[in-house]
């Protein structure tokens, strides 16, 4: 089985004790725990959780900054967020129809770091780290050492999309994009503004949910600087997740003139119920943010545990539908490979 190279990552710096509220986003990335006992340990999970946390580590490793660390309760095995980071042993178990790579990405990846799924938009690698390592992850598994943004291969992409006046939208992705440094980040921005026929810049992120301090000037100034219409894709599965830093986060980045969406995947055990969809997409308007997909889980291998059958899906949904306004409804969709595009359920 492939797992994620952890050469590619930032050294991990032990985390024995919070971090101070004002350390830059970096050091929060760089500090963030990567040690399952001691994630049990800062929870106060007892020693029956730590031979499973160290199983599912073994296969995907243990990441959670202590700004996300923060929002988890407690002593609860049953916190939603927790569930989210928690490595289980039920991760060793071999499902059928759970694979490494369940949107069959490797064959729409005509050059490295670059993936050209869908008419008029094409999604770059444009970092192979992530703040969080979340459990049901769809690329979990994905071979990131391979396709890791190296300058050259970024010249590669902008020669790609140069090359193709049907793409409209550029999509980053990860990992997690923001991981990157704003540097370069900045650098790529400003090559994609310059192609003619690029609408739009997407972002799809987990950043400003686990670390919100990573919306920052110096995030803000390439962000806000592009022609490019920019629209936000956050990826958040619970109201528990969004504080008060999330919500000031997303001000600052509607101020910029960014239009926020939310992905989320129904996970069983963690917001598998209408009550906690409905806060969800309360919480999110709140924040400034519409609700945009509810994805079913991705058949990953190492994540059935999560899975939510479509019957169950399904009604959920529709009883979803009689609580909440149409403009809060994220659609439930499935990702199916060689699809035109995402299939609502
Ligand atoms: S932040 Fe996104 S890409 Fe990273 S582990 Fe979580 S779901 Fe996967």
């Amino acid at each position: 089985m492939i797992t994620r190279s952890s050469a590619l990552l930032q050294r991990p710096t032990p985390a024995t004790q919070p971090l101070p509220v004002q350390a830059r986003w970096q050091t929060q990335l760089a500090r963030a725990i990567r040690d399952p006992r001691e994630l049990c340990r800062r929870l106060g999970l007892d020693e029956a959780w730590h031979g499973g946390a160290e199983r599912g580590h073994a296969l995907f490793e243990v990441r959670v900054p202590e700004a996300y660390l923060a929002r988890i309760r407690p002593h609860d095995p049953a916190d939603p967020l927790l569930r989210q980071v928690l490595p289980l042993g039920e991760e060793t178990e071999v499902t059928p129809g759970y694979v490494a790579d369940p949107l069959a990405e490797a064959e729409h990846t005509p050059a490295k770091g670059l993936i050209h799924k869908y008419a008029g938009r094409v999604l770059l690698i444009a970092s192979p780290a992530c703040a969080v390592n979340c459990r049901y992850c769809f690329r979990r598994h994905f071979p990131y050492e391979e396709n890791a943004p190296s300058r050259a291969q970024w010249e590669a992409s902008l020669d790609y999309l140069r090359e193709d006046a049907t793409i409209r939208e550029a999509i980053l992705s990860g990992g997690d994009p923001l991981a990157a440094n704003d540097r370069r980040l900045a650098w790529l921005v400003e090559r994609l503004g310059a192609i003619p026929h690029l609408k739009r810049l997407r972002i799809h992120t987990r950043l400003p949910v686990v670390i919100p301090d990573r919306i920052d000037d110096a995030l803000l100034d390439w962000l806000g600087g592009t022609r490019l219409q920019t629209v936000m894709v956050l990826h958040i599965n619970h109201a528990q997740e969004i504080d008060e830093a999330v919500v000031a986060a997303c001000r600052r980045l509607r101020e910029a003139g960014v239009t926020l969406l939310n992905q989320s995947v129904l996970l069983r055990g963690i917001n598998d119920d209408v009550d906690a969809l409905a806060a969800l997409s309360e919480r999110l308007f709140e924040a400034g943010i519409l609700p945009y997909y509810l994805h079913v889980l991705d058949p990953v291998a190492g994540a059935a545990h999560f899975d939510v059958n479509d019957d169950d899906a399904r009604t959920l949904v529709a009883a979803l539908r009689e609580v909440l306004p149409g403009f809060l409804m994220p659609r439930l969709v499935r990702e199916i490979p060689g699809e035109a595009s995402k299939t609502p359920l």
